[in-house]
C-alpha cells in the first residue's frame, strides 16, 4: 500500500524576531498602545515626572523621557528580551500584581516593528548607559553620560511590517489616540506630572501637584470640572474616590466615564454597569452619565490578567463590590445640582447673537438729571426679591442662611412662599433669594407620582381603582403571550390585568393615582417594558420600568392651568423628595436664573 502524502513545510520554532512581531499584534495596534506602554513604565518605574514628544501622531517618534529609578546597563538587553520582567517572578505573583506592566513583552514587541534606542541611569549611579536596536537585533552597550531615569525613542513604528502600517488613520486621529490615553494615565495618575509634545508644540500638560479636578479642568475644561460632586466611601479596605458629574453633562458615548483601580485606567463592564445603576431615573434614557472615579483595593482582591491590554479586571467578589459601589455612587448622586443652569442657556444666545457685553458702558454713572425718581413700574412678581430668606427654609429649622448651611454639592430647595407664576399651563415660575426657576410641573409631578407608587409598592399598599366592568384590549396572541407569566408581578403594582381569549388583555384595575390612564394606552406600556427588560417574572426592574412608563402617563399635570395653591402644593412636595430634580425619565425639572446670570444676560457685568 502505498499512501500519496502531500507536501508540507515541517514544523519549526519560530525566529525570535517573529514571535515577536506575533506578540506585538496582540497589544502594539498604534502610536497609542506603544505610548501606553512606555508610559506604563515610567511609571511603574516611580517616575514623578514624564515627557513625551509625538511627531507626526507619534508613528514618525514616540520620546519619552522619565525621573524614574532607571535600569542597571547589564539588564537594558534583558528589558527587550521578551518574558522578562522585573515585576513579578513567580506565579504566586500574578495574585496581587500592584504594578501596571507584568507581562514583560511590551518592550520586546515595540523593538521588533520600530527602530528603538534607550538611555537609561538607575538612580544614584554616577553614567547610564544607552543602546540602539532595529528590527529586534540588539546593538551594542554604551556607557554614557545623561539625567537619572531613563529615555525611550521609538521611530518609524510598523516600518518593517507594512500590512500594520497601513491600518494606520490620519496624523490627528492617531495623535488623538496616544493623547487619550496619556490623559487617562494623567487623571489616574494624581502626583505624577505629564507633559506632551506634538510636532515640537505642547499638546497637553499637568504638573505633579495638580489634584484629579484640577486635572479634569486641564482637560475638559472648567464648566465640568467646577460641576463635579466629590464622592468619598469605603468598605472594609476598599475604597471609593473620585467625582460624580451632574446628569446635564451625559454623552452619547462612556468615554468621560472613567475608572481607575489602583492606578489603573479600566474600561470594565461591570464598571459601567454600576454608574447606570447609579444614575438610574436621573439621565436620559441612552445618555451617558460622565464620572471619574478611584478604586484603591488590595491587589490579591482583584485579578489584572484578564485581557492582554490588561483594560479588564475580574473582582474576586464581584457581588460586594457592585452593590457597594452602587449604593455609595447613588448617594452622590443624588445630591447633586440637576437644575439647568440658567447662565449655559445666556452664554449660547450670546453665542449666536454675537454682541460683546456692555458693562463697562452701564457701570459709568448716571448724569444726575437721570436719577429723577421715576414712577414705579408695576413689578413682575417673578423678579421680586424675597425679603425674609431664613424663614424660606422651615425644613432647616435653623435661622442660618440657607445657602450656608447646604453642603457644598446638595441642591438649593426650592423656596415656596415667594411669588408664582404659571406660564404657558406648563412651566411655574418660582422667584428666590437669588434669582428664580422655572418649573416643568409636568416633569416634576410624574416624578412625584412615581414616588408615590414605589413608597405604595414598597408599604405593599397600591390603591388600586377597581372597575366595573373589564376594559378589555386587542394586543394580539403573542403579546398577550408575552404579558401571561407577569400577571402576578403586575398585580403587585396595581394593575390587575386578566388574559381573556387569545389575543385580549382584561384591564379590571388600575392604581388609583393613574387616575388618566387609559387602558389601551396602559396595557401597551406593560407589552413595551416587557419587551424592554426581557425580565425574568417579578423582576424588580419590570415594576420599576412600568412604573417609570405609566407614572409619565398618568400625570395629572401636563397643560393644566393651577391655582396658585395647587402650585404651591406641588412645589412644597417636591422639596420633601430627594429625586425630585428630574423626572421619572432623567430629564431635569428645573432651570435656574441666578442674579449672576441676569446680570450678564443684561451686560451689566
Ligand atoms: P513589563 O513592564 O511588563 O515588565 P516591559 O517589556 O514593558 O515589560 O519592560 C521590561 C522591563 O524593563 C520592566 O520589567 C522594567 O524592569 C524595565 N523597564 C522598562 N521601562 C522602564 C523604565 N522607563 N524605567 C525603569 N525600568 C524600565
Ligand atoms: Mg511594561
Amino acid at each position: 500500500m502505498s499512501h500519496e502524502v502531500p507536501s508540507r513545510p515541517a514544523i519549526a520554532e519560530l525566529p525570535e524576531l517573529v514571535k515577536n512581531q506575533i506578540a506585538a499584534g496582540e497589544v502594539i495596534e498604534r502610536p497609542a498602545s506603544v505610548v501606553k506602554e512606555l508610559v506604563e513604565n515610567a511609571l511603574d518605574a516611580g517616575a514623578a515626572r514624564i515627557h513625551l514628544d509625538l511627531e507626526e501622531g507619534g508613528v514618525a517618534l514616540i520620546r519619552i523621557v522619565d525621573d524614574g529609578g532607571g535600569i542597571p546597563p547589564a539588564e537594558i538587553p534583558l528589558a527587550f528580551a521578551s518574558h522578562a520582567t522585573s515585576k513579578l517572578s513567580d506565579v504566586a505573583d500574578l495574585d496581587h500584581i500592584a504594578t501596571l506592566g507584568f507581562r514583560g513583552e511590551a518592550l520586546a514587541s515595540i523593538a521588533s516593528v520600530a527602530r528603538c534606542r534607550m538611555f537609561s541611569r538607575l538612580r544614584g549611579a554616577p553614567l547610564g548607559a544607552s543602546v540602539e536596536i532595529e528590527g529586534g537585533r540588539l546593538g551594542e552597550i554604551r556607557e554614557s553620560g545623561g539625567p537619572e531615569g531613563t529615555r525611550v525613542e521609538v521611530r518609524d513604528l510598523f516600518f518593517n511590517t507594512p500590512a500594520r502600517r497601513r491600518f494606520l488613520k490620519t496624523t490627528a486621529t492617531e495623535l488623538g489616540r496616544a493623547l487619550d490615553i496619556v490623559q487617562r494615565l494623567a487623571l489616574a495618575q494624581p502626583g505624577v506630572g505629564f507633559v506632551v509634545t506634538h510636532d515640537g508644540r505642547r499638546a497637553f500638560e499637568v504638573e505633579p501637584a495638580m489634584d484629579l479636578r484640577a486635572r479634569v479642568r486641564r482637560t475638559f475644561g472648567a464648566e465640568l470640572a467646577d460641576a463635579l460632586a466629590p464622592v468619598e466611601a469605603r468598605d472594609g479596605d476598599t475604597v471609593l474616590s473620585g467625582f460624580v458629574a451632574p446628569p446635564r453633562f451625559a454623552r452619547n458615548d462612556t468615554t468621560r466615564q472613567m475608572w481607575f483601580l489602583n492606578g489603573r485606567p479600566l474600561r470594565d463592564k461591570i464598571l459601567a454597569r454600576v454608574l447606570k445603576d447609579a444614575y438610574r431615573g436621573f439621565i436620559v434614557d441612552g445618555r451617558q452619565a460622565v464620572a471619574f472615579l478611584s478604586l484603591a483595593m488590595d491587589p490579591a482582591k482583584v485579578d489584572v490578567n484578564v485581557h492582554p491590554a490588561k483594560a479588564e479586571v475580574r473582582f474576586r467578589d464581584e457581588r460586594r463590590m457592585f452593590g457597594f459601589l452602587v449604593a455609595s455612587l447613588r448617594g452622590a448622586v443624588s445630591a447633586l445640582d440637576m437644575a439647568t443652569p440658567g447662565e449655559r442657556m445666556i452664554d449660547s444666545a450670546a453665542r449666536r447673537d454675537g454682541p460683546a457685553p456692555l458693562a463697562r458702558q452701564f457701570t459709568l454713572p448716571a448724569p444726575a438729571w437721570q436719577l429723577q425718581p421715576e414712577p414705579r413700574p408695576r413689578e413682575l412678581p417673578v423678579f421680586v426679591r424675597e425679603s425674609a430668606p431664613a424663614e424660606a427654609t422651615p425644613a432647616t429649622g435653623a435661622a442660618a442662611s440657607p445657602a450656608s448651611s447646604e453642603p457644598a454639592a446638595a441642591p438649593r430647595p426650592t423656596p415656596v412662599r415667594g411669588p408664582l407664576l404659571q406660564v404657558g399651563r406648563t412651566y411655574i415660575l418660582v422667584a428666590n433669594d437669588d434669582g428664580f426657576e422655572i418649573v416643568d410641573q409636568h416633569a416634576l409631578h410624574e416624578r412625584l407620582t412615581l414616588e408615590d407608587l414605589k413608597a405604595e409598592l414598597a408599604r405593599g399598599a397600591v390603591e388600586v381603582q377597581r372597575r366595573l366592568v373589564p376594559e378589555l384590549v386587542e394586543v394580539g396572541g403573542a403579546a398577550a403571550e408575552l404579558v401571561e407569566p407577569h400577571l402576578e408581578s403586575l398585580a403587585r403594582i396595581g394593575l390587575l390585568l386578566a388574559r381573556f381569549g387569545s389575543g385580549t388583555i382584561a384591564v379590571h384595575g388600575a392604581p388609583a393615582r393613574f387616575r388618566r390612564a387609559d387602558p389601551s394606552a396602559l396595557v401597551h406600556e406593560v407589552i413595551a417594558a416587557v419587551e424592554r427588560t426581557g425580565g425574568a417574572p417579578g423582576a424588580e426592574d419590570l415594576l420599576e420600568e412600568i412604573l417609570h412608563r405609566t407614572a409619565c402617563r398618568s400625570s395629572v399635570m401636563a397643560g393644566d392651568e393651577l391655582s396658585e395653591l395647587e402650585m404651591r402644593a406641588l412645589l412644597s412636595r417636591a422639596r420633601d423628595e430627594s429625586n425630585a430634580q428630574t423626572c421619572a425619565h432623567g430629564r431635569p425639572t428645573r432651570v435656574r436664573f441666578t442674579l449672576a446670570d441676569l446680570e450678564k444676560a443684561f451686560y451689566r457685568r
